[in-house]
């Protein structure tokens, strides 16, 4: 725990030291040390570098992950029932946490004020828009080696989801192949926490390139953007989650609210689902809620549901989309809510992975990925607060799942609060 403070205060220091020689650059005139030397040289090389090794690890992380997560699920017709409840309950908050996240970032516009058009090499284009029919159907892959090489990650999603759940079904069979599976999850996790080690010298790296090009109008922006995440989180939180817990449990948030207070002290410190699942456990128990069920839902969770992620993606591909001058319609957000969800599923609950998901909802709606580097800046203090977003929606639903099971004793659920009066 103390080593993540100190790669997240690293991170922090080298956004801060981005900003200012980003700074610095832009106020000296243009000379060819600068521009190609420091800017598209040093700057270049490392960031970009660095956003090619995070891209690197999307296809395998994706695929073994969620191979991992969808075979976990034992016997598929015993946890029938509590599994279909919740993958019903994570897919769907998810989903309506990207609509909050597209309605504030459709609104509130974090990335106006901004333009990084002329900043793009290449072609910046929306393409083709695809129809609904189109995305659905093309969900499935015909060739999932192509899928792999394409980096089509519905269709990833798709054929890594089917092989988890038929290795769960034939059970001892799979035992061979889920132990590599675990292995190389165990390895794709590895790669990613060495590769953000190089986060403070690639964000500093990304940031002075951006703030030497585009200078202090960017840091209102990055800002805005910060500020709307953390809005639409808070009305998540507020209105989707408590509303939620009126309606199924009929019962005081409170006694759940102290409890998980304890929870998110680990969680926003970790900023990793994975870390906060004893915790949530422990909680759970002392809040009445049978082992049946919390011991599925709580893994799954940590797997599976990433609200808080989902909405820092809907604003981000916004911003994204602001900053560079393109318009989104309806088409693009409604595969934007597709591919975040999607994205949630496969995102680990380790620190930083949402981002490295980012660029799969970019992809599938055509955004220019450089618009990454951008937000890296914020990136770190973003993942703590969704990463507790996520965790508190893990808990939420397993409350909820438990009381429609029975599995769910409400005395045991008061029986802090007594104590504390008492005392
Ligand atoms: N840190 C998040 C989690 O563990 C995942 C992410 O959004 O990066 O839930």
């Amino acid at each position: 725990m103390k080593k993540k403070f100190t790669l997240t205060s690293k991170i922090l220091l080298g956004l801060l030291f981005g900003f200012i020689c980003g700074l610095i650059l832009k106020s000296i005139p243009d000379s060819y040390i600068k521009d190609t030397v420091i800017i598209g040289g040093v700057f270049k090389v490392i960031g970009g570098g660095f956003t090619s090794a995070i891209k690197m690890m999307v296809v395998p992380l994706v695929f073994v992950s969620l191979v991992c997560g969808s075979s976990s699920m034992g016997d598929v017709k015993q946890l029938g029932r509590i599994g279909t409840k919740t993958i019903v309950f994570y897919l769907s908050t998810t989903a309506l946490a990207i609509v909050i996240a597209l309605f504030l970032g459709s609104v509130l516009k974090p990335g106006m004020g901004l333009d990084m058009s002329s900043v793009v090499t290449g072609e910046v284009s929306i393409g083709e828009s695809k129809s609904i029919v189109d995305i659905l159907v093309g969900i499935i892959p015909t060739n999932p080696i192509a899928s792999f090489a394409n980096g089509d990650m519905l269709q990833i999603i798709f054929f890594a989801m089917l092989t988890g759940v038929a290795m769960s079904i034939i059970g001892e069979k799979a035992e061979p192949v889920r132990k590599v599976f675990e292995s190389a999850n165990e390895i794709c996790m590895k790669i990613v926490s060495i590769v953000m080690l190089a986060a403070p010298i690639g964000v500093f790296s990304l940031v002075a390139e951006t703030f030497s090009t585009v200078g202090q109008d960017a840091i209102l922006v990055l800002v805005k953007y910060l500020l709307v995440v953390l809005l639409g989180l808070f009305i998540h939180v507020t209105v989707v989650y408590s509303g939620l817990f009126k309606i199924f449990i009929k019962q005081k948030i409170m006694p759940f609210l102290k409890k998980f207070t304890k929870v998110a002290a680990i969680t926003f410190s970790t900023s990793s689902s994975n870390a906060s699942v004893p915790a949530s456990m422990e909680i759970l128990e002392e809040l009445g809620v049978g082992k049946t069920t919390r011991s599925f839902t709580i893994p799954m969770g940590a797997t599976i549901n990433m609200d808080g992620t989902a909405i820092m993606q809907g604003v981000a591909a916004l911003f994204i989309a602001q900053i560079y001058g393109i318009d989104l319609g309806m088409n693009q957000m409604i595969t934007i809510v597709l591919t975040a969800t999607l994205a949630s599923i496969g995102t680990a609950g380790v620190p930083g992975v949402g981002i490295i998901m980012l660029s799969m909802v970019l992809t599938s709606v055509n955004l220019p990925l450089e618009g990454i580097g951008l937000i890296m800046g914020v990136e770190r203090i973003i993942d703590m607060f969704r990463t507790t977003v996520n965790v508190m929606g893990d808990n939420i639903c397993t409350l909820i799942v438990a009381n429609s099971e029975n599995d769910f004793d409400k005395e045991k659920y008061y029986s802090g609060e007594k104590e504390e009066v008492v005392a």
